[in-house]
């Protein structure tokens, strides 16, 4: 049952009136539809949902946004379906082992590694990281030659897995182009909301890197949303332990801003982590 955006309200009246099991979003929807859910009194759980499918943001590899996840709505979460309109809907998804993403639009769509900024060739092996390029092999309208989508992916594992299959298991890191570099290392804005899920009891798990002047950067300003009925000033050291531990998991000095529950925009898309003021205001 297909469900535009802007359509919350009837989506949780369908899901109770015709006892829809599972769910295929992005995992950022799921946060402002379990608000939508509250909102009616009741609790996402309620629901009767039993899986989740989610895609297109890297949201579920880290294992403390998907408990969380589960947690919240009682269901098992998937990182089921990573692919482009532009390639192929789907090329991977993880098996029930959830050993990562595995490959699986073989044949019809060959891959290269490579590495972002210089574009050269990475040979793809266990513990390699680097952009995916793809390339169709059966399409025979507009065939694309050596595409580049911006996934930046670390291979986990080319030998088989557990369910049997064979094809090479990844997992996302984030995009190229939403990459930033502060004192030469590079920081993906998924890894850091998959750091500020740690928090998860104070915070609500929106952000935003709000990125000022072009590069290079020396620290980054990070806006983060407070849980919901905390206010900036009464929230003790978390600045410090956000600072601390994006300093240790991420190697980069962070700058935290604390807002308020309900600050930052929900998107039923995906979200948008860097606000670049500086382009804004000169365009
Ligand atoms: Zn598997």
């Amino acid at each position: 049952m297909p469900f535009g955006v802007g359509q919350t309200a009837l989506l949780i009246h369908t899901i109770r009136e015709l006892q829809v099991n599972a769910i295929s979003a992005t995992p950022s929807y799921m946060l402002p539809l379990s608000e939508a859910v509250l909102a009616q009194g009741l609790n996402p759980r309620d629901l009767g949902l039993r899986k989740g499918l989610f895609g297109t943001e890297p949201g579920m590899s880290e294992p403390s946004v998907r408990a969380r996840m589960e947690e919240t709505w009682g269901i098992r979460a998937m990182d089921a379906n990573f692919g482009m309109a532009d390639i192929l809907s789907i090329m991977g998804s993880e098996c029930d082992y959830r050993q990562g993403l595995h490959f699986h639009a073989q044949g019809a769509v060959a891959v290269e590694l490579i590495e972002p900024e210089t574009g050269t060739p990475l040979t793809l092996t266990e513990g390699a990281e680097g952009e995916l390029v793809y390339t169709h092999l059966l399409k025979e309208a507009q065939p694309l030659v050596r595409y580049r989508a911006r996934d930046v992916v670390r291979i986990l594992g080319t030998g088989p897995c557990e369910c049997g299959r064979t094809s090479f298991r990844f997992r996302i890191l984030g995009r190229s182009d939403d990459m930033l570099q502060v004192r030469g290392v590079n920081v993906f804005p998924t890894a850091v909301g998959n750091t500020l899920a740690h928090l998860s009891n104070q915070l609500s798990g929106e952000f935003q890197i709000i990125v000022d002047h072009p590069p290079p950067h020396q620290y980054l300003r990070v806006r983060v949303e407070l849980a919901q009925n905390l206010v900036p000033t009464h929230v003790g050291d978390l600045p410090q332990q956000i600072i601390q531990a994006l300093r240790e998991q991420l190697s980069f000095r962070a700058e935290p801003e604390l807002v308020p529950y309900g600050t930052l925009p929900r998107t039923e898309q995906k979200a948008r982590r860097v606000i670049k003021t500086y382009e804004q205001a000169g365009s």
